[in-house]
Formats: structure tokens, C-alpha cells, sequence
């Protein structure tokens, strides 16, 4: 909304929408974009269509009552969208997309420095940027990446032979899979390590089948050193290949070779049968549970720090505190975070943290429910539900409305003309009451505490 210059006539719009609109919200979705404003048609130029979305839901309403309101106008708000140009391509789209949903590999073909020799024409379809170096070690990985790390230094050897390793999804165990054969390669360049998912296992031995080269694929399978597979449960319940991959893994094992193997399940629940079980659980079998918030803060600061991203401890723990789940979504929402940061320029605060990761932070938007609000807040005040909705201006009434107008702005997710619509009135005193509670709180500890319980028994009643 920078482009108002070229719209004086507008300027008291703009200044009616800055000062209805908080501050926080208003950087983060209305400035960044321009405008045309011809014939009583508001054109607004979004980047996406979610983006509009948001626009539409929540600012749209209040727009059209400034318009009328100061210049009489009724005004026609349309959109176009328009993919901005980034100002800062730090990280990509693609950056981002693979951040929060599935990093897991690039084929590589990995090429040492060194002279070449005839084992460079072995594919290891190693990723390099997954070492043990930038891999985070924690309680809740710890047992994974010491047998990780130990498989390195004695290939074969029958206890740790074969290396099991499940955990729910992204968790590492991709990561540890490549640290591994990484790791091999960069200790000994002539050793033979193959990566390859369960997927592509099926995949390339069908495929072997049809192109008659079955042989060649066996072969390149059983001339390793080292095995990585990653999620094997891909090879269940595939007939011929859960056959293939028993007499590989057969091979592998009987000539003291290393098998490395992945799932998102125990060997016990993969459902093979005995025999290949019983293998599977010979040697060292470990899971990865999800990180505690120590450790999710950790590993965000590191990969703050090896990006050289511009991101404040506290913005760090709050997206730790936000996402539980795994360490891919919470790497994802830093990218998220950095990506419009960079994108638009603003800087990366909590509440602008808190409006781009809402919807995969938990607990951290609760959408409460109007009337919990409202009771909580009668009960506390002694007032009755329909007092929110009268005329009354009485102080012992009116107060406690506007502190539940107030906290309606804060724990639900309605705009500021439903909420107004919530309690009989327009937007404007929504607004009015929002701001006159929010300088109570910031100036009146005592009052703020209040507010603080009030808080905890809304989302107490809403857990119920
Ligand atoms: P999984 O294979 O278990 O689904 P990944 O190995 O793909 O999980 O991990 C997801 C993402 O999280 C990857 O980008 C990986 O580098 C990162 N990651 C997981 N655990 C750690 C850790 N302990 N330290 C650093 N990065 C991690
Ligand atoms: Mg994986």
C-alpha cells in the first residue's frame, strides 16, 4: 500500500485503516502490496491466491465501511494476483516446498577429488549435504547416531550387522542413512556403498524385469560394501520383491558385507515373515523418538546459524514450542518464515511468526469459541450472556464486554466485523474496546494477570 502517493484523495482511508487494523498485521499483509484505484474500483495486487483469501475474510469488510464512511464512496474491491519478483532470492520456492515436505534425496554420483579411478562409474546415489557433522545429537537420537557412527568404522561386523533404524517421519533417518555412507566414502574413496530407498528398490527391480536386466540389477545390489536402504516397509507385500530384497539382504550378509536398513515401523510390525524377521532383529535394531524442546531449539539455532539467517532466539523458541512433530516441519517453518521475510522485508517478529506458521504451529492460534468467551468472562464479572449483546453503558457491564470484545480479537480467528456482529455492534467499537483492554494489560500488571487467568480457564473449558 506503499503506491498511496499517487492517491491523495485517499489518504484518510488509509489512515482510518491503519489506525482499525493492528500494526503487526497490517506490515504483514497490506503494506507489501499495491493498488489501483480508478472508477470506485479498488484493485488490490496480492502474490497468491491465500493471500487474497485472507484479504477477503478478514480486511475487505472494514475497507468498504472506511469508504463509504469517508468519502461516501461504495467502493468495488477486486484482485489480481501476481507473483512477485523476490527482492532477496535467498531461498526459493523449491527451497521452501522441500523443506516442509520431503528433503529426503537427490541422486548424486558421488565423485571424490581425486584422480578418477573405475569406481567413480559407481553410483552411491549419496546426497553429500547429510553428514554426521550437521546432524544434531540429542537423547532422543543419541543411541541411532553412535551405532551410526559405529557401523562406519567396522563394516560388517555382526553386532551391528544389520543396522536397523525406525522412526516416524522426519525424524533423520535418511540423514543418518547418507551420514553413513558419507562418511565411508570420505575414509576410504575405494569403498562400494549403494543408497537407494525401498521405493526405488521396487521400482528399479520391476523395471530390471521388463528390460531383462535383472541380472545387472542383482548385481549391482550384491557387489557392495555397504547397503543403505531406506524405508524398507516400501518392499512389503510386494511378492517378488520382498523376495528379491530377502535374498539380497541373504547375500550381503553372508559375505560379511554392511546392510543399513530404514523404516517408519519396528521389524517386528513390518509383518514378514519369521525367518527374515528373525534377521533383521540379529544385529542392532534402534529407534529415533521425536526431539524434546531443548533439542528442537538447538537444532533451529544451528540451522539458523549455518544459513546466516537473521532470526531472534525468542522467534526460534517460539516456533520450537509451536511445532512438536518432527524435525523436517520444524526446519520447514523456519524456511517458511525466513522465505517471507526475505520476500516482502519485514522482519521476522513472533507476531508475524505467528500469522505465517499458523497453520502448522499447534495450540498457538486457538480458534475459541465466541460464547466460551463470553461466559468465562460473565462468570468472572458476574454479568449475564445477554448484557454482552444490550445497550447498556454501564461501567460494571460495559468493561467486561469490551474486555470479552478484546479477548475475541485475540483467541478467534473471526474479523474484526463478525466479532462486531457477536456482540450487536459494528467493527469500529471492536476496535475501540481492543485497544483500551491492550493498554490495561500492557500498562496494569495486575490487571494483566487477570487477564492471563481468564485466559487459561477459556482454553480449559475448550479442551473439555
Ligand atoms: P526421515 O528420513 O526420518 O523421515 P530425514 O532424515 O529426511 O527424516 O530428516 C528430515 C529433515 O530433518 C532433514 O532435512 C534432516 O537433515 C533434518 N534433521 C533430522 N534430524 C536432524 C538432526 N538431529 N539434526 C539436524 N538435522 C536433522
Ligand atoms: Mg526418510
Amino acid at each position: 500500500m506503499d503506491n498511496i502517493e499517487k492517491y491523495p484523495e485517499l489518504l484518510p482511508v488509509f489512515q482510518d485503516l491503519q489506525r482499525i487494523i493492528k500494526p503487526a498485521e497490517y506490515e504483514l499483509w497490506l503494506r507489501p502490496l499495491d493498488f489501483v484505484y480508478e472508477n470506485n474500483t479498488f484493485t488490490i495486487i496480492v502474490p497468491a491466491q491465500t493471500w487474497q483469501d485472507t484479504i477477503t475474510k478478514r480486511y475487505e469488510g472494514i475497507l468498504r465501511d472506511i469508504f463509504l464512511q469517508r468519502l461516501g464512496i461504495t467502493v468495488a474491491i477486486q484482485y489480481t494476483i501476481q507473483p512477485q519478483e523476490e527482492h532477496k532470492p535467498i531461498l526459493t520456492d523449491k527451497d521452501v516446498i522441500s523443506a516442509t515436505q520431503n528433503t529426503d534425496f537427490s541422486v548424486e554420483t558421488h565423485t571424490p577429488v581425486e584422480e578418477p579411478t573405475q569406481r567413480m562409474l559407481f553410483i552411491s546415489r549419496l546426497n553429500a549435504s547429510f553428514t554426521f557433522e550437521n546432524f544434531i545429537e540429542s537423547t532422543s537420537n543419541r543411541f541411532a547416531y553412535k551405532a551410526a557412527e559405529a557401523v562406519v568404522h567396522q563394516l560388517g561386523h555382526p553386532e551391528n550387522n544389520p543396522l536397523f533404524i525406525f522412526s516416524s517421519p522426519g525424524l533423520g533417518k535418511t540423514h543418518l542413512l547418507h551420514a553413513i555412507g558419507n562418511q565411508i566414502m570420505k575414509e576410504n574413496a575405494t569403498a562400494k556403498v549403494l543408497y537407494m530407498s525401498g521405493e526405488e528398490f521396487v521400482n528399479d527391480y520391476i523395471e530390471s524385469l521388463k528390460t531383462q536386466s535383472a541380472e545387472n540389477f542383482r548385481r549391482k545390489c550384491r557387489s557392495v560394501d555397504c547397503f543403505l536402504m531406506d524405508d524398507i516397509q516400501f518392499v512389503s507385500g510386494k511378492e517378488g520383491c520382498t523376495l528379491e530384497f530377502f535374498n539380497t539382504f541373504n547375500t550381503l550378509y553372508a559375505s560379511g558385507k554392511q546392510i543399513v536398513l530404514s523404516s517408519d515401523r519396528s521389524p517386528q510390525q513390518l509383518g514378514w515373515d519369521e525367518r527374515l524377521s528373525s534377521r533383521l532383529l540379529s544385529g542392532l535394531t534402534t529407534e529415533i523418538k521425536r526431539p524434546n524442546l531443548e533439542t528442537r531449539i538447538a537444532i533451529l539455532r544451528y540451522k539458523r546459524d549455518i544459513n546466516h539467517f537473521n532470526i531472534s532466539d525468542d522467534v526460534i523458541s517460539f516456533i520450537a514450542e509451536g511445532v512438536q512433530t518432527n524435525v523436517r516441519e520444524l526446519q520447514g517453518c523456519l524456511f517458511r518464515l525466513v522465505h517471507h521475510c526475505n520476500v516482502w522485508n519485514v522482519t521476522a517478529t513472533i507476531p508475524v511468526a505467528k500469522e505465517i506458521l499458523s497453520d502448522m504451529l499447534e495450540n498457538n492460534t486457538p480458534n475459541v469459541n465466541i460464547n466460551t468467551i463470553k461466559k468465562i468472562v460473565g462468570k468472572y464479572y458476574s454479568i449475564k450472556m445477554e448484557d454482552f449483546n444490550s445497550k447498556s453503558k454501564i461501567q460494571s457491564i460495559a468493561w467486561p464486554r469490551q474486555i470479552a470484545m478484546y479477548l475475541g480479537t485475540e483467541l478467534t480467528d473471526l474479523s474484526l466485523i463478525e466479532l462486531g456482529r457477536e456482540f450487536n455492534r459494528d467493527h469500529s467499537t471492536v476496535v475501540h474496546a481492543r485497544d483500551l483492554v491492550e493498554e490495561k494489560v500492557t500498562n496494569d500488571p495486575f490487571f494483566a494477570s487477570q487477564i492471563t487467568q481468564i485466559i487459561e480457564d477459556i482454553k480449559d473449558v475448550e479442551k473439555k
